[in-house]
């Protein structure tokens, strides 16, 4: 984990929103980055805002000593009002209840001004209020005490694709959901929409604080119009990936012509070749999906990986690359020389997103943490 590119990123993002506050998105481990490593190195470059999904994610960053305002982004369960009072994190609302749990803990710790940030439904069909939900929200809002409209916030769901009429229709029920809020006397400091791809490549969506983690973590969705490619490409920020996998190779042996390899013999070796054994499988994150389609890099060149995946094993043929031996380095994400593997070739083979790559790394393999 590059700490340093992590840092990197984040200052590339933030110079490209300009004056707009970038609220770090490290949910689910910081996408299997880590979230506690990253999150405080991040605030070392200069982050003041987190989101995070839930309540128990947010708790180990206040644990951790991270000071920075935290959004919930998925709001809290009963029971966590207390908590998301008592540590100060920021409760993304749009329920009455949100609200009614919120005033009674700010009421009993005596504490004002708790701040929520109401989420709209702009046409997501996720989270958050209706536009038709929003005058009874505004005056149950009203009605508190302890409270207060911070932020206002929805999420897009077509933001890289750059002819999608949904978008416009997003951003104009955002628009009138704002007017309204207005009308009924608040004036909330922070509006926020766009994520990763909103924010490489829709400066009109940006509001004053923006929600990026993808481009955190180094990478980018490429812009699509009428269902293929932008023409014009995707705006190149510079982001540098800030994971790299690796593992060495456990045993090698050989597989005669005709060598069924792993469960249900799916690669049959056509000559005689050198196989590697890695150490991990799906139960590592190793997404079962790259069988027979995956690759990896051993000593600069790239080794396809060849039968199923199994749960602990894979299985690679290094044939034709010289002096392999036992416990080599084995590159599954990153680069060696002019050979590279990114999140997103692995995403493409096994026909997924970057996104379940990076956070489907499971807890099994250890993370280590270098500059920052
Ligand atoms: C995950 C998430 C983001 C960040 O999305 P990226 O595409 O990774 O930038 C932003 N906002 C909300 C509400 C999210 O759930």
């Amino acid at each position: 984990m590059s700490l340093a590119n992590l840092s990197h990123n984040f200052k590339v993002v933030q110079k490209h929103v300009g004056s707009s506050v970038v609220c770090a998105v490290v949910k689910a481990d910081a996408y299997g980055h880590g979230a506690v490593e990253c999150s405080l190195a991040l605030e070392k470059a200069g982050a003041r805002w987190f989101g995070v999904t839930t309540t128990d994610e947010a708790l180990p960053l206040r644990a951790a000593g991270v000071h920075s305002r935290i959004l919930l982004m998925t709001g809290f369960w009963r029971g966590e009002e207390e908590e998301v009072v008592r540590q100060n994190l920021t409760a993304t609302v749009w329920e009455p209840g949100h609200l009614a749990l919120l005033e009674r803990a700010a009421a009993s710790q005596n504490v004002r001004g708790v701040p929520v940030h109401l989420k709209i439904d702009t046409g997501m069909g996720r989270l958050g209020a209706s536009l038709e939900q929003l005058p009874a929200l505004l005056a149950l809002l009203q009605s508190t005490v302890h409270l207060k409209l911070e932020g206002l916030c929805t999420h897009f769901a077509s933001s890289e694709i750059v002819d999608a009429p949904e978008m416009d229709r997003q951003t104009e029920r955002f628009a009138a959901a704002e007017r309204m809020v207005r009308e009924a006397g608040f004036s909330p400091d922070i509006l926020h929409l766009a994520n990763t791809a909103a924010v490489v490549s829709r400066p009109e969506s940006w509001g004053n604080m923006v929600r990026p983690g993808l481009a955190l973590y180094g990478y980018t969705l490429p812009l699509q119009r009428d269902g293929k490619p932008e023409p014009g490409g995707t705006p190149d920020l510079g982001l540098k990936p800030v994971l790299s996998w690796k593992t060495r190779i456990l045993s090698l042996h050989n597989a005669a012509p005709g060598q069924a390899l792993g469960y249900g013999g799916t690669y049959v070796a056509k000559a005689l070749s050198r196989i590697a054994v890695l150490p991990l499988g799906y139960a590592d994150g190793l997404v079962l999906r790259l069988s027979n389609r995956g690759r990896v890099i051993v000593r600069g060149h790239y080794a396809p990986m060849v039968g199923r995946i199994s749960m602990d094993l894979t299985l690679v043929d290094v044939t034709g690359i010289t002096d392999v031996v036992v416990g080599d380095e084995v590159i599954l994400i990153g680069a060696s020389g002019a050979s590279s593997i990114d999140a997103w070739e692995q995403a493409r083979l096994a026909e997924t997103l970057p996104y379940e790559i990076l956070c489907g790394i499971s807890k099994r393999v250890p993370r280590k943490y270098n500059g920052g």
